[in-house]
């Protein structure tokens, strides 16, 4: 809606409206120009002590934008000034697929947001499903994105999700029906978000709110929710520089005989070679690959 809720410095809370337009970007279109990790400056009204009109909206860090699902030029901002993403996704229960944790990283990369991997439901492992787990771990922790494997039903490795979100604004993702409102709760004693039970093997849970919301953590630090918000939408990225987002290809790109090379078909590509020699997981570049023709070629 229009109204806000904005937090003081002193631990305050104000409801509080937007004064007059504000300046977008020019990509943005918007009617909805304020998002959730905004700084704002406000100023109290005269009648009502409680409500302010926000007057400044601070220059953003880093933001994250989402296209509308009817028309992909209309976008507006999710959130605002976050030091990471988190995606909570699972090996069963939904399984989360690789392309899709690939597709969550590669935004990631593009917005300049550090991201973690939580993987929810490890009391549903069995022997098999955690040698794979461990496996296709392996290859994100040697890229450099931390992960992690939690229940957040049973309450384990919930202290490890604690020390990783402690005095920072994170961003959480994930499909829903893989446990993101049940870690929530976890981590927000005495503030319960609605879970619903997953309805039969489709695995699927159903959400409620709609609007992103920010919790403070009862240790330092805030989450961002976005319910709804299943993915956080491919940026838009010229086909050449896709390569750049899957960072362990970030070595190689640079010695391929094209310096314009999308690594698929190309003579003397290094990313082609690392792949074969086992230095880039095969996994990562089919992700890659798929992306790539996801991209229209025509707007760039
Ligand atoms: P959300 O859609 O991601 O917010 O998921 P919910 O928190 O609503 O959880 C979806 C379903 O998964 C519910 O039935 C939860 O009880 C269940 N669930 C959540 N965490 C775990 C877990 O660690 N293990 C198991 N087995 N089930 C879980
Ligand atoms: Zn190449």
């Amino acid at each position: 809606g229009s109204w806000y809720q904005v937090k003081t410095l002193d631990g305050g809370f104000y409801q509080a409206r937007m004064k007059g337009v504000f300046k977008m970007d020019e990509d943005i279109t918007s009617t909805n120009p304020i998002a959730v990790g905004d700084i704002v400056e406000v100023v109290e009204e005269e009648k009502e002590a409680a409500n302010a009109m926000i007057t400044e909206i601070a220059p953003r860090r880093n933001y994250i934008v989402r296209s509308s699902p009817h028309k992909r030029s209309h976008k507006h901002i999710v959130a605002a000034n976050l030091d990471q993403a988190v995606l909570v996704c699972t090996i069963k229960e939904p399984r989360t697929s690789r392309g899709f944790i690939d597709r969550f990283l590669v935004t990631a990369a593009a917005y300049h947001i550090p991201a973690v991997l939580v993987f929810n439901k490890k009391d549903l492992l069995k022997e098999k499903d955690r040698e794979k787990f461990l496996e296709m771990a392996d290859v994100y922790t040697d890229i450099g994105y931390p992960v992690l494997l939690i229940s957040a039903a049973k309450g384990e490795g919930i202290t490890e999700v604690q020390e990783m979100l402690k005095d920072k604004v994170t961003l959480m993702s994930g499909h829903s029906g893989v446990g993101k409102s049940s870690l929530i709760n976890q981590l927000l004693p005495g503030m319960q978000l609605r879970t619903k039970e997953v309805s039969g093997w489709s695995g699927k849970g159903l959400h409620t709110t709609t609007f992103a919301e920010m919790f403070d953590l009862p240790d330092g630090g805030q989450i961002i929710d976005t319910p709804g918000l299943r993915e956080f939408g491919i940026i838009d990225i010229p086909k050449t520089e896709l390569s750049h987002y899957f960072l362990e290809m970030q070595p190689y790109i640079t010695q391929c005989q094209f310096n314009n090379c999308l690594h698929i078909n190309e003579p003397g590509c290094a990313v082609k070679a690392a792949v074969e020699e086992g230095e880039i997981d095969t996994d990562r570049y089919i992700s890659y690959a798929t992306i790539l023709e996801t991209i229209e070629e025509e707007r760039y």
